[in-house]
């Protein structure tokens, strides 16, 4: 089905993992022509996917430099921007986005290359706290029709917000709560505070394996490795609940913006924390930090009198599949320098799920999961050129730029502002099994027998308990 006609003409900046599958549910869902499509990126991977679906292929990298000129002959009012690289700043995209009247989204706020990892910055200025504070900073300077710029919306950062939402009024419903949809930002903070939700994580096990394991000196994932170890290497962030007893000893806070948020003094990628998906059960994930952790906790805080009231814990917890555990492995090791190659998986991978989605947890139900349990196999089954990751992610761009396009004046938008339940219908058909589980699992439990353990027997959710020292 079409769900838009689309007139203007579209720019994929990056053809990645995510470009190249993303490109087949844009070409089935919107009515556009192939012929008004450019892709900028900057090697040959996907050309051979550009040329399938006859679009014009550019392989030559975007620099600080040119990006305004080479851009702006592309985009006009009514076009579009697809952002799905990395080492380009999203900041200044948007920007000329605005400049230009085009329509703009992407997956994740990027800052020009070599940003994440600058020494000459602080942890502070190096976080994705402080990437979104930029971003939203430009709201300051909108005009009232500014187009809009979805940012941050594939599957987490993005679809994730979504599944918060339903989540919520899952749980709302199972506690004897009034639980009719909110009507606006403060409805929801005030559901997730009547619910008693202490924590939110985002729990994903990624089991995908291959026929080839990994070889020494190769990083190997199932998304882009740029991106997952730029991530990885910025400080691990979360967002930080009113519930909490006591700052973690190596926590920080920003001295900027909204408050949401602390950080650790180490890389996320060096930091585990305990968490629960109904297929896997109980397993240590990474706490990476992502914009989800601090917009969701921004947005689901309650304030009196300008008192933060309050705000649950939110952060990322990722397992991702073995062979990128053991590339992790290799690559602290190796203090952080990256491996000299580089696999990123797609047809060898032979049987695997990736199980994404919201743990609501401390609220009088116990927890509850509610996700997506997407196979490999049923991801190739539905769209070609993806894993079970990367249409996670596909299935979320889509619905993003096809939202962007029936509401195209909205100016900067974070995917906790945008309707959740068109969000979910336009994602649904590619998500595989959409799951609601409650647990009593806590992340206490097993904890005494062996090695008793300086814990807080009475509050499961303090963040001490979820940490792994
Ligand atoms: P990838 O590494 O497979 O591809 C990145 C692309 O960016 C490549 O095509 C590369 O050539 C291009 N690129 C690099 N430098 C460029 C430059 N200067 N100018 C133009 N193009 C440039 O990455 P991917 O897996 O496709 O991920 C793309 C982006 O999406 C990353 O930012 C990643 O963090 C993000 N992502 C978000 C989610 C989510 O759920 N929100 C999930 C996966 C990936």
């Amino acid at each position: 089905m079409k769900h838009f006609a689309f007139d203007g003409r579209l720019v994929v900046v990056g053809f990645g993992s995510i470009g190249q599958g993303v490109m087949p549910l844009i070409l089935r869902h919107i009515a556009i022509d192939p012929a008004r499509i450019t892709i900028i990126t900057a090697d040959e991977r996907g050309h051979d996917v550009a040329n399938e679906y006859g679009l014009r292929f550019i392989n030559q990298a975007l620099t600080r430099a040119d990006y305004q000129d080479r851009l702006s002959a592309l985009l006009g009012p009514g076009d579009f921007l697809l952002n799905l690289s990395v080492d380009v700043s999203s900041i200044a995209l948007v920007e000329l986005c605005r400049q230009r009247g085009a329509l703009y989204l992407d997956t994740c706020i990027e800052p020009w290359a070599g940003g994440y990892t600058d020494p000459s910055l602080s942890p502070s200025l190096r976080s994705n706290y402080a990437l979104r504070e930029s971003m939203l900073g430009l709201r300051a300077g909108a005009g009232a029709n500014d187009p809009t710029a979805l940012i941050t919306h594939g599957a987490n950062p993005g679809l994730v917000s979504h599944f918060v939402k339903r989540a919520l009024l899952d749980v709302a419903a199972a506690c004897g709560l009034d639980a009719t949809r909110p009507a606006d930002r403060a409805g929801w903070a005030d559901l997730a505070r009547r619910a008693g939700v202490k924590v939110i994580h985002i729990a994903e096990r990624d089991t995908q394996i291959a026929d080839r394991p990994k070889q020494r000196g190769e990083f190997v994932n199932t998304w882009s490795i740029d991106g997952f170890v730029g991530e990885g290497c910025q400080p691990a962030e979360l967002g930080w609940g009113s519930h909490e007893k006591a700052l973690p000893p190596d926590g920080r806070r920003h001295d900027f913006g909204c408050d949401s948020a602390i950080y650790l003094m180490r890389p996320g990628a060096s930091q585990r924390v305990r968490t629960w998906t109904p297929q896997e059960g109980p397993f240590h994930g990474f706490l990476i930090t992502h914009s989800e952790s601090i917009s969701i906790a921004d947005f689901l805080t309650v304030r009196d009198n300008g008192a933060v009231v309050y705000r649950p814990t939110c952060h990322y917890a990722y397992h991702p599949c073995d062979d990128a555990i053991t590339s992790l492995h290799e690559l602290a090791g190796k203090t952080w320098q990256q491996q000299p190659v580089q696999r990123l998986m797609m047809n060898e991978i032979t049987a695997g799920i990736d199980e994404l989605g919201v743990l609501l947890a401390g609220h009088g139900k116990g927890a509850y999961w509610y996700g997506s349990q997407l196979s490999v196999g049923e991801a190739r089954s539905l769209a070609p050129h993806n894993n079970a990751t990367s249409l996670q992610v596909t299935a979320a761009v889509l619905s993003g730029m096809i939202w962007a396009m029936e509401n195209p004046n909205r100016g900067i938008v974070e995917p906790d502002e945008v309707d959740f339940e068109r969000i979910l219908d336009l994602c649904r058909p590619y998500l595989g099994p959409v799951v609601g589980a409650f647990t009593d699992w806590t992340p206490l439990d097993g904890r005494e027998a062996l090695f008793p353990e300086d814990i807080d027997r009475d509050d499961p959710w303090q963040f001490r308990n979820i940490r792994v020292l």
